[in-house]
């Protein structure tokens, strides 16, 4: 596993890293770390350290990417909103045929390609040459592919017939909820509404931003995001910084809040500078 104070002692110095450097970067990034994961040609990965461990499912629920040679375009980031040992059962949740939800209605089929656990191994539940369904919700933006990656347009296709899908396991926002006659608790959704308990948060797993406050991802999650970001540039180099940053809150901003603000303004971008991006 990397090293977590190299991320930071990284992002310091690559700060003003831009052009020719970045290719250096990369190189000097490998050369330190060798290959942890590799993705094969047929958009499967695979991994080359036994600190790493990738376990495949696949999942029926998948579409055709509308890029050339199939190769994805961008990578929409989410994060599951569940407690921390609840990746495994998402990941068989997508496996499974939709469910008839209490009220009769069927369950909205969803799908991803990579789930990545707090600790555990890397799942990856499709091909990276097929589509999934991860941002394609009802009020969700859409895109068109140009020469600079995936543009917002109206006119244009869902965010899963251009790019890959990868989940985060986390609580998402927590709030800080005193249950009549115990004491104070970090609280994920629905926060304790209506008498609902959400999940509990240690007080050391809770990052501010600004007035709220977020679960954060592990180390061990910020490393395998990292792993895959090098697997997929060196796979087809197509991707570059802005393809890599794209989140669900940013495509369907009436809906989404995923994967919030301490991965999109801070774990993200140095980990796209630990990758060389
Ligand atoms: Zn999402």
């Amino acid at each position: 596993m990397i090293n977590p104070f190299f991320f930071i002692n990284r992002t310091v110095e690559s700060h003003l890293d831009h052009g020719d450097e970045d290719q250096v970067d990369r190189l000097e990034q490998q050369a330190e770390h060798g290959t942890v994961l590799v993705c094969q040609d047929d958009g499967w990965f695979r991994s080359e350290s036994p600190s790493v461990v990738v376990e495949r499912s696949n999942s029926k629920r998948t579409q055709t990417l509308a890029t050339p040679g199939q190769v994805p375009a961008g990578v929409v980031w989410h994060w599951t909103a569940t407690n921390r040992g609840t990746m495994a059962g998402c990941v068989r949740r997508i496996q499974e045929p939709a469910r008839v939800l209490k009220d009769g209605t069927k369950e909205r089929e969803s799908s991803f390609h990579f789930g990545l656990p707090a600790t555990g191994p890397l799942y990856q539940a499709a091909s990276v040459r097929r589509g999934t369904w991860h941002a394609g919700g009802p009020t969700a933006k859409r895109f068109i592919l140009t020469r600079t990656g995936p543009q917002l347009a109206p006119s244009g296709v869902s965010a899963n017939a251009l790019m890959i899908g990868v989940e985060l396991e986390c609580v998402g926002e927590v709030r800080l909820i005193a249950a009549a006659g115990k004491p104070a608790a970090w609280m994920g959704w629905p926060f304790g509404k209506d008498g609902v308990t959400g999940p509990i948060v240690p007080e050391n797993q809770v990052a501010r931003e600004g007035s709220r406050h977020f679960h954060k991802m592990t180390d061990h999650e910020i490393s395998l995001a990292t792993y895959l970001v090098i697997a997929l540039v060196e796979r087809d180099g197509n991707l570059d910084r802005r393809a890599l940053s794209w989140t669900h809150a940013m495509i369907d901003p009436g809906r989404k809040t995923d994967p919030g603000p301490i991965w999109t303004n801070y774990e993200l971008p140095a980990i796209l500078d630990a990758a060389g991006m």
